[in-house]
């Protein structure tokens, strides 16, 4: 069917019934912003921040944070910028934070680590709110769990923003969401009004739901991130974002994935997040099925 599918241009695509699909970016590496093409992309639906340090005097280099981020807002012109918070711990360390079995997948990581470790938390939350005066910046919490690790964070936004206003530097208070990858949140997002959007993380997802290590080759057979409780949790989450009137999307690797994108869309998701290499195809596929993610021509 590929040769009559219209395509669209720009960060949205449009299934063949004309729902319209809005597709962002996920940049782990800075670097890339120079070799990706900007207006393929409704912004940036996932920066990785995790990459950008190699260090923990890194971690704690608040000038270096705000270069990649106003980068980042410069890449994007008017379009979103979701940059989310350190998520060390698990699958991802720094000599010195991180790593320690206590900080394993289901210890301290993500959220869990920057409420633990306050210092670094504030030198972030100070970087996107300076950040955040010069573009369309998010902010999105890793590992999120219960509600009230959300009211924290926004404590630590909102003590720091006091102080950079104390000191006369332009702030703006940036709209925070949370990852959806915990399947305590993902079974009770109503609980959630305190966060302003969600993002379905299903890389975590699935191996909590699944009890199977991402990290594991041999548990790899039940490690499946397109596995059907994933897309039943991912349909029930877009119902309650929708009666809760809060955006709702993907930014797991499922979605960069065209084999994944029916079951997306039959889910309701109509915002993903995809890596840059992928979004060609995810596009094209996109044009070629229909919103509830069924193909455009019946083969029977
Ligand atoms: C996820 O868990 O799906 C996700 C996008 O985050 P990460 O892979 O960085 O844990
Ligand atoms: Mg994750």
């Amino acid at each position: 069917t590929g040769a009559a599918v219209k395509l669209d241009a720009g960060g949205l695509a449009h299934t063949i019934d004309g729902a319209e699909i809005r597709l962002s970016a996920i940049i782990n590496d800075p670097a890339e912003l120079a070799v990706v093409d900007a207006s393929s992309f409704a912004g940036i639906g996932l920066l990785r921040t995790e990459f950008l340090v190699a260090s923990p005097a890194d971690a704690l280099n608040e000038e270096k944070h705000y270069a990649i981020y106003r980068e980042a807002l410069r890449w994007a012109g008017a379009a979103p910028v979701t940059i989310r918070m350190l998520d060390l711990g698990g699958d991802k360390t720094l000599p010195g934070i991180g790593g320690k079995s206590s900080d394993s997948f289901m210890g301290l990581r993500g959220v869990r680590l920057l409420l633990a470790r306050p210092e670094l938390a504030r030198v972030q939350a100070r970087t996107l709110l300076r950040a955040a005066a010069y573009g369309n910046l998010e902010v999105l919490l890793p590992m999120i769990t219960v509600p009230d690790e959300i009211d924290a964070m926004r404590e630590i936004f909102e003590e720091e923003a006091a102080d950079l206003l104390r000191r006369g530097m332009q702030t703006r208070m940036p709209e925070i969401g949370m990852m959806v990858e915990v399947p305590a949140a993902a079974l009770t997002l109503d609980g959630f009004s305190n966060a302003a959007f969600f993002s379905f993380g299903t890389n975590d997802l699935a191996q909590y739901l699944m009890a199977a290590s991402r990290a594991s080759s041999a548990v790899a057979g039940l490690y499946d991130a397109a596995a059907p409780v994933v897309c039943r949790l991912i349909a029930q989450g877009v119902e309650r974002a929708n009666a809760m009137k809060k955006p709702i999307g993907i930014c797991g690797e499922m979605a960069s994935d065209p084999r994944h994108l029916p079951a997306l869309l039959a889910a309701g998701l109509r915002h993903f997040s995809v890596a840059p290499n992928c979004i060609a195809d995810v596009r094209s596929a996109i044009a070629g099925l229909r919103s509830d993610g069924l193909p455009a021509v019946e083969r029977n």
